[in-house]
Order: structure tokens, then C-alpha cells, then sequence
């Protein structure tokens, strides 16, 4: 695409983009007054207008019907989760069989490592990105713990080069092949939270794969963002929050996804009743029998208020369908690439260029004055992330961002160096 640096064309792209009308469908922050230009939906989402009305019936039936709202509510809680597999499986490319909605991020890794990291004396190592978000360095340094093994002897950090700052895809793939006779899993973010950088999971699953190892991967700055296809990936299983590009509230209610292969009663795991087949649940008997599905791996009854809110969100995305999304995007993201290599030149955008090996955010790198000139794009309006010591991540949401909110960012960047 030809871009040029205008407002008069920024709002021709806004005044033909088919999904310029979702932004009214948010609640857009304001700073001095005006609408912000919000490029941190990588970080938290917005709120879809819809999710107080929704929480409110949940309320309201809870005040009305108390216990009978399990099965009596407008939208019965004891079955909520179940609304979610159909809207997850297509945002995550799965059977609706393979995904469920349940707990934080963070305590879904553990306990999909709890079944799909099961060292032995032979194949006990795991490969990950350096540097991978705190809260998934510490699941997976715990785990290994738990395991009785050595940190230093099981985990394989594959960084990037001297000087660069995202990974060689083929970097990757040798450490696989080097440490194929004991690896146990790979396990590596869909897109890097600090770089932006999309990797390549089909591969990756392929080769760890052949390998002899299992493949998963943390979604949490791919999902809702980038094309997923997680079950003819043959990808093993995956975790991801909402409250990130799925908007579903700060803390909310996270997914899982597991390969329908691994359903299997044998399969262990840490056991909740929620995971207890259906039929039988409430005869309360001893031994635990899972629902074969991602269901299997629930502990606990649906967080309803949580999940209304994540509900609100998912009916949108439903609406439109992932492919929009994508399209706009790229155009989004291209556009905002384009205005900072015009009017920002002493800034390095070090997200790859490659609009397949990236989602919607830039991260830019700043050789000095990063801090305040972050400082700086606040004040002008613009909501962004810092991320120490010299990055600051923009994000321009398909859903709910314009080119003109681009547009304002290109001019504000270009203002204060
Ligand atoms: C945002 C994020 C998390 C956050 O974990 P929570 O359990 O949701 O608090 C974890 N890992 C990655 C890669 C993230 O981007």
C-alpha cells in the first residue's frame, strides 16, 4: 500500500474502513479532554460499552433468583464457560472441543505444564525465548523445581544475536535439532511481548515435534491479534489472557487450548471438579473422570462476572471475524511504520518489518532520552508503554483505533525530539 503523510488521507482511509464503526462501541479514555490516542490495547484492552449491561444481568438475576440462577438465569451459570468454545476456537484456529475459558494466564501454564511437562531421565529439557515475560520465566523456573531438576540443566534460552534485538527463526530450529535427544518441550510466546516479533509456530511445532518433544505456546500478545491455527499446527497446547487485544477487563477470566489427542484420561493433571465429567459429576463419587475436552483441565465453577465481561468482548469479535481484523491491521500497523520512518527517523522501529512476523505493535527503540520523550507522547495525548531501559511499545488496535489516531501519533512523534 501507498501511504502518504496527510491527515486529508488518513481520514479517507477512516471513511472507507468497514470497521470504523466498533470505535463507538468502546469507551475511548480521554486526556486533556480529547479522546486519547490509545496505543496500549497490547497492554489492556478497552471496555466494550456492552459489558455493564451484561454484568448487570448477571447481577440482577444473582439479586432475583439466587441459587436457582445456576440453571435459571437468562444466561445459566452453571454451563457459562460452554458459551465460549465456539467464539475462542475461531480466534485460536481450534476445534471448539479444544479450548476452554477458565483461571488467570499464569495458573493455566502451570497446570498445562503439569500434564505436558513430564521430564525423564532422558528427555527432561525445555527450549524458550530469552527473555520471555517475567510471570512465564518464573512458571516454568518453578516447574522445573517441582521436577527436582536444575534450572541450568534443563532450560535452553534461544535469544538474539549481539547487537539485534529479535530472534533468527533459524536459531530456534538448531537448538531443536542440538538438543533433540533431551528435549521435553519447547515452549516460546506466539509474539514476543518486548519485540513484537511473530514466530513462526507452525514450524516450530513441526520440527520440535519430529524432535520428540511436545510444542506450546503462550498467546498472550498473539491471540486476538494474529492468525492462529493452532489445530492443524498440530500445535500441543496453549495458554493466553483477555485482557489484552480480547478486552475482557483487567484480571480477566483466561483461555487454554489442548490438543484433542491429549484428552485422554491417562493423561495427568491437576484435577478440579469443574473438569469431572458431566454426566456423573454430581454423584460425587471418588476417582477423578475428565470431561474429554480442554474442559478436562477446569478446577473450579465459572467466574460468571468475569466471564460476562469476556462475553461482551468475544459477541463483537464474533461479528466481524478475525480475517477484518487482520486486513485492517496490517494497514494500521504499515501506516504507523510508515509516519515514524518519515517524521522520526532517529527512532528504530526493531519489530520486524515482515507484516507475517508481527501483529499490530511496534516497539521502538530509543538510544537516549526514551523516558522522556515517552514522557512527552503522555502529555500530547497519546497512551503508550515504557518498557526499561529503552523501549516503548504503541499498539494500534484494529478494532477500536483509526488512521487518524496514526495520523495524530506521526505528528506528535515528529514534534517532540
Ligand atoms: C501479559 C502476560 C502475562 C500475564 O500473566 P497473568 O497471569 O495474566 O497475570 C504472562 N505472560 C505473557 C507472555 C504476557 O504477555
Amino acid at each position: 500500500m501507498n501511504y502518504e503523510n496527510s491527515l486529508n488521507f488518513a481520514q479517507s482511509l477512516d471513511a472507507t474502513d468497514e470497521l470504523a464503526p466498533y470505535r463507538e462501541r468502546f469507551y475511548i479514555p480521554e486526556v486533556n479532554g480529547e479522546d486519547s490516542v490509545y496505543f496500549c490495547g497490547n497492554s489492556l484492552g478497552l471496555q466494550p460499552k456492552s459489558a455493564k449491561l451484561i454484568i448487570e444481568q448477571e447481577l440482577n438475576d444473582w439479586a432475583n433468583l439466587g441459587v436457582r440462577g445456576h440453571f435459571e438465569a437468562e444466561n445459566p451459570w452453571y454451563s457459562y464457560h460452554e458459551k465460549f468454545a465456539e467464539p475462542l476456537s475461531k480466534i485460536v484456529g481450534a476445534l471448539p472441543s479444544e479450548v476452554v475459558a477458565m483461571n488467570g494466564l499464569t495458573v493455566n501454564l502451570h497446570l498445562l505444564f503439569v500434564s505436558f511437562y513430564r521430564p525423564t531421565s532422558q528427555r527432561y529439557k525445555i527450549i524458550c525465548e530469552a527473555k520471555a515475560f517475567p510471570s512465564d520465566q518464573y512458571a516454568i523456573e518453578s516447574q522445573i523445581k517441582l521436577h527436582g531438576l536444575n534450572l541450568d540443566e534443563v532450560l535452553v534460552e534461544v535469544g538474539p544475536r549481539e547487537g539485534e534485538s529479535c530472534i533468527h527463526h533459524e536459531d530456534i530450529i538448531s537448538a531443536i535439532e542440538e538438543h533433540k535427544e533431551h528435549l521435553a518441550l519447547v515452549f516460546i510466546g506466539g509474539v514476543n511481548y518486548y519485540s513484537g516479533q511473530r514466530f513462526d509456530m507452525a514450524a516450530i511445532t513441526e520440527v520440535g515435534q519430529k524432535a520428540g518433544a511436545l510444542v506450546g505456546f503462550d498467546l498472550a500478545h498473539a491471540v486476538g491479534n494474529v492468525e492462529l491455527d493452532l489445530h492443524d499446527w498440530n500445535v500441543d497446547f496453549a495458554a493466553w489472557c483477555s485482557y489484552k487485544y480480547l478486552n475482557s477487563g483487567s484480571g480477566g477470566v483466561a483461555g487454554a487450548y489442548v490438543h484433542e489427542r491429549h484428552f485422554g484420561e491417562e493423561v495427568l493433571r491437576f484435577a478440579g471438579w469443574w473438569g469431572y465429567n458431566k454426566e456423573t459429576r454430581f454423584k460425587m463419587e471418588q476417582g477423578f473422570r475428565p470431561i474429554p475436552s480442554a474442559e478436562g483441565w477446569q478446577l473450579s465453577n465459572a467466574p460468571v462476572l468475569s466471564m460476562a465481561v469476556h462475553k461482551a468482548s468475544l459477541d463483537i469479535f464474533s461479528e466481524i471475524g478475525m480475517q477484518k481484523l487482520f486486513e485492517k491491521r496490517n494497514k494500521l500497523t504499515g501506516f504507523l511504520e510508515f509516519l515514524i520512518v518519515a517524521n522520526a527517523p532517529e527512532v528504530k522501529v526493531i519489530t520486524p518489518a515482515d507484516p507475517n512476523e508481527r501483529g499490530c505493535q511496534l516497539s521502538m527503540l530509543l538510544e537516549s532520552g526514551g523516558k522522556e520523550r515517552y514522557e512527552a507522547l503522555g502529555k500530547a495525548g497519546v497512551v503508550a508503554d515504557w518498557r526499561e531501559p529503552n523501549v516503548i511499545r504503541v499498539a494500534p488496535v484494529p478494532l477500536y483505533n483509526t488512521f487518524e489516531d496514526v495520523y495524530k501519533f506521526g505528528e506528535i512523534i515528529g514534534s517532540n525530539n
